[in-house]
């Protein structure tokens, strides 16, 4: 069979909904189309029947009960509903939130908002692997601090937090734990009891289901977490996210965690293989690196660097074929280096000539064959006709030029 390009290696962008995912949902377009919150017929109840045998799926996936699971449009709401609910009802308490450097975007601009009308928000940083500090964030801790926020697993690096450590912390001193889940679950086990958390985000799209349906995980009980709705209209959801629930999104986000469950650890055994071969070969490459603990880290991804490349030529060099992620992002008028690696301490330039390898359920041996084989490429010719190159091989120390 000849390869089909362009090979996909972004499942830390997106995932492709699994075929079984996708005829999961179909019925919910067309016979079975009733709203779930119509409690008078038929229609009503088989929607609502669906939405809550997806609600047990979702929560068998992460050790929770069904009733701790509140459906939204995705973790950037999930998130969002988490921290700014968290705000309101606790405002009581404090002002003060925990949380770090490198997380997602949702949730740094989240507390950034919230950082303009008033509240206190401490920013860990990250050492080299990109983990952070556990006794800079008990020395973080005041009697005001309401919420610690940090991400399971980081979506540009793949680097796990402590996040047992980090829950013995919070409990210890009476904060709530909320945990960006997003790039673990359904990927590594992860379990809001043994884990020890209180709040948790999740979202169908990085798990082989459809975009546009996620949930958050509201603890019940020691303690319940309550929340102030950030969107009103109808109290779905206990209250908590009113509006009619997406019905076939929310099954295709239950059978997408069913799937994980029952797949979960051959996936990340065979993707953890193929990831290292890919490590493995690419950093046979000279002046070519691994960013973060490769200890504390997603079995499908890997972010590597290639020094004295420039990002966008690299990026050039294979885009056509190759669709995966490089350490900057474009704006309208330059490339901005990831915030995430330049957390880790990477220069600019080796932050921009770094890529996200991201593996995922679909991608094959041949397709790691091609991946290798032509970003080895790339390099090789970007060098050899570069004068950075050429001056790093003549013994010139570049890093001592200004
Ligand atoms: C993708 C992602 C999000 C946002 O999820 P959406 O469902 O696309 O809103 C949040 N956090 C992390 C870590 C992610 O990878």
């Amino acid at each position: 069979m000849t390869l089909q390009l362009p090979v996909y290696l972004d499942n830390n962008a997106t995932t492709p909904c699994d075929q079984r995912v996708v005829a999961a949902m179909l019925p919910y377009f067309t016979e079975v189309f009733g709203n779930a919150a119509s409690r008078s017929h038929p229609f009503g109840w088989a929607a609502e029947e669906a939405v809550d045998y997806a609600r047990e799926q979702v929560a068998r996936l992460i050790g929770a009960a069904p009733r701790e699971i509140v459906f939204t449009s995705g973790a950037t709401e999930a998130v969002n509903l988490a921290i700014k609910g968290v705000y309101d009802m606790y405002a009581g308490k404090g002002h003060h939130i925990i949380t770090a450097v490198t997380e997602h975007k949702a949730v740094l601009d989240t507390c950034k908002r919230l950082e303009k009308s008033g509240a206190s928000i401490t920013w860990l940083p990250v050492d080299k692997e990109g983990q952070i500090d556990l006794s800079a964030l008990e020395a973080a801790i005041t009697p005001q601090t309401i919420l610690i926020s940090i991400m399971y697993a980081n979506n540009e690096t793949g680097v796990i937090q402590p996040i047992r450590a980090i829950s013995d912390i919070a409990r210890k001193h009476g904060v709530l734990l909320m945990s960006d889940a997003t790039q673990a679950t359904g990927k590594i086990p992860v379990d809001v009891n043994t884990d020890g958390i209180d709040l948790l985000t999740l979202s169908a799209h990085k798990m082989y289901g459809p975009k546009g349906v996620g949930a958050l995980y509201v603890r019940g009980r020691s303690p319940r977490v309550k929340l102030t709705a950030q969107i009103d209209g109808g109290g779905h959801e206990r209250g908590m996210r009113s509006g009619t629930l997406n019905v076939p999104g929310i099954v295709g986000l239950g059978k997408a965690a069913e799937l994980c469950m029952e797949e979960m650890a051959n996936d990340a055994q065979r993707l953890a293989l193929m990831r290292d071969r890919l490590q493995a070969t690419l950093l046979q490459l000279e002046q070519s690196y691994v960013n973060g603990s490769t200890a504390h880290r997603l079995p499908h991804t890997c972010n590597l660097s290639f020094k004295y490349v420039e990002g966008e030529a690299l990026m050039m060099g294979f885009n056509k074929t190759i669709a995966l992620s490089t350490g900057s992002a474009c704006t309208s008028a330059s490339m901005e280096p990831s915030y995430v690696l330049k957390a880790m301490g990477l220069t600019d330039d080796l932050a921009r000539a770094s890529l996200r390898f991201g593996l995922g359920r679909f991608t094959t041996d041949e397709q790691v064959d091609y991946v290798i084989r032509t970003i080895t490429d790339t390099v090789n010719q970007l060098r050899s006709s570069s004068p950075i190159w050429e001056m790093y091989k003549d013994g010139i120390d570049l890093d001592t030029i200004a």
